[in-house]
C-alpha cells in the first residue's frame, strides 16, 4: 500500500484550485535535471489531459541529453522564448513550481513570478523550503519530485490519467535522482510507485540508457581526463576534489550536461565518503558536492557556495576566479577537520611513483 503523505486539506485545496482554473503554468529551477524536466512535463501531460491549458516554462534550456523526455520539445524556455514565457507566467491562473524551494533558484522567472498575486503550488523535495507559496508539498525525505507528483495524482485519484507518456516522464525523475536506484530509495513504497509506473508499459530499458548511460564522445573524454589527470584526493579527510576551468572545458567542446554524473565517480574509491566538482562557467564558478552515509554536503553547499541541496546531493554557486573557489574548497577542509593537515594523494602522483 502506498501511503497517503499528504495532509488530505492541502489535497482538497489542489483539487479545488485546479478545478477551478483554466490557465496553468508549471515551471522548474534552472539547469532543468531529469527530475525537474520529468516532474514537470509529468505533470502539465496530466493537467492537458484533464482539458486545462498546462504548460512548462524552465529558466534555461534542457541539457541535449534529456531531450529524448517526452514533451521537451513544448517546453517555453525563458533565455530563448522571454516575451512568451513572461506572457505564459503573467496570465497563468496557478503557477506550479517543481523541484525548487527558493525563487532565486529560477533566476529572472522568480523576479516575474514574486510580484504577481497568482496562487503558487509547491512540489518539492529540497530542505528548508523557502515561505513563498501560497499551497506546499514539501517532503525532503522523499526520493525526488517525480515522487510527489505521482503522490499528489494518486491522493487527487488522478492516477488514471498518468499514462504511458506521463509514466516515462515520471520514471526519469525516479531513476536519475537515485543515481539508478542507488540512493535516496530506502522507503518501500518507492518501488511500489515503480511497479505502478511500470503497469503503464513504458520503455523502460531505453528510457534507462538515455537517462543513465548516454554521453558524447567530448563528454566521455572529459570525464576521462578529469579522473586521469585532474582528480585530487585527500583520503585523511575522506575527500575527494575535481575541478575544470574553462580551458580544460573547450579542450572538450564542453555542453552543458557533459559532466552531469562526474561528481559522483570519486565515491567508488573505497574511504572516499564526499566528492566536490568545481566547474569554470562563463559567469560563475558552479559547485556540484556529493557524499555517502550521514555526512551531509548541503551545509557545505550553504555555508561557502551560495547554494543547498540534499544531504548526500547539494550544489551552489562560487563568485569569483576558479583559484578562489579552490581556496574555499581548502577552507572548508581546514574548518571541518582542523586537527588534520591537508596533504592530498593524487591518484595520478601514485601511479607515476610505482
Ligand atoms: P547538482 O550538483 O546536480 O547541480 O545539484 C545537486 C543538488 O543540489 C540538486 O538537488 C540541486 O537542486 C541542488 N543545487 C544545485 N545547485 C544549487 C544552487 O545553486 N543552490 C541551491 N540552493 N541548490 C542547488
Ligand atoms: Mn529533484
Amino acid at each position: 500500500m502506498i501511503s497517503s503523505i499528504i495532509d488530505d486539506r492541502v489535497i482538497e485545496r489542489l483539487r479545488a484550485l485546479i478545478n477551478g482554473v483554466q490557465r496553468i503554468a508549471i515551471t522548474c529551477h534552472k539547469s532543468p535535471d531529469g527530475d525537474a524536466l520529468g516532474s514537470t512535463l509529468a505533470l502539465c501531460h496530466v493537467l492537458r489531459r484533464l482539458g486545462k491549458d498546462a504548460t512548462v516554462v524552465t529558466p534555461d534550456m534542457a541539457p541535449k541529453a534529456l531531450e529524448f523526455i517526452p514533451g521537451v520539445r513544448d517546453l517555453v524556455v525563458f533565455t530563448k522564448h522571454e516575451v512568451r514565457a513572461r506572457r505564459i507566467l503573467t496570465e497563468a491562473q496557478a503557477i506550479f513550481c517543481l523541484d525548487f524551494n527558493s525563487l532565486h533558484r529560477i533566476d529572472r522567472l522568480g523576479e516575474i513570478i514574486e510580484p504577481l498575486s497568482t496562487t503558487r503550488v509547491l512540489i518539492d523535495h529540497h530542505l528548508d523550503p523557502e515561505d513563498a507559496f501560497d499551497l506546499s508539498v514539501s517532503f525532503p525525505e522523499a526520493s525526488s519530485t517525480c515522487e510527489l507528483v505521482f503522490r499528489v495524482l494518486m491522493q487527487m485519484g488522478l492516477l488514471r490519467m498518468m499514462d504511458r507518456q506521463a509514466a516515462s516522464c515520471l520514471y526519469v525523475g525516479l531513476l536519475t535522482d537515485t543515481g539508478g536506484f542507488a540512493y535516496s530509495c530506502d522507503n518501500p513504497e518507492f518501488y511500489e510507485i515503480i511497479s505502478s509506473i511500470l503497469r503503464r508499459r513504458i520503455d523502460r530499458v531505453n528510457l534507462y540508457n538515455k537517462a543513465m548511460n548516454t554521453f558524447s564522445a567530448d563528454s566521455l573524454r572529459l570525464q576521462g581526463y578529469a579522473i586521469s589527470e585532474k582528480m585530487q584526493l585527500f583520503p585523511d579527510q575522506g575527500a575527494a576534489l575535481i575541478v575544470l576551468d574553462k580551458g580544460d572545458l573547450d579542450r572538450f567542446n564542453y555542453n552543458r550536461g557533459d559532466t552531469e554524473t562526474l561528481v559522483n565517480k570519486p565515491l567508488a574509491i573505497p574511504g572516499i565518503y564526499w566528492s566536490v566538482f568545481l566547474r569554470e562557467d562563463a559567469d560563475r564558478i558552479k559547485v556540484s558536492c556529493r557524499s555517502q552515509g550521514d555526512f551531509s554536503v548541503s551545509d557545505i553547499c550553504s555555508r561557502y557556495f551560495n547554494g543547498g541541496g540534499h544531504e548526500n546531493a547539494a550544489g551552489g554557486e562560487f563568485y569569483g576566479t576558479i583559484d578562489e573557489a579552490v581556496q574555499a574548497f581548502h577552507q572548508v577542509l581546514a574548518d571541518l577537520f582542523p586537527d588534520l593537515g591537508q596533504q592530498e594523494q593524487s591518484t595520478h602522483n601514485n601511479n607515476e611513483e610505482q
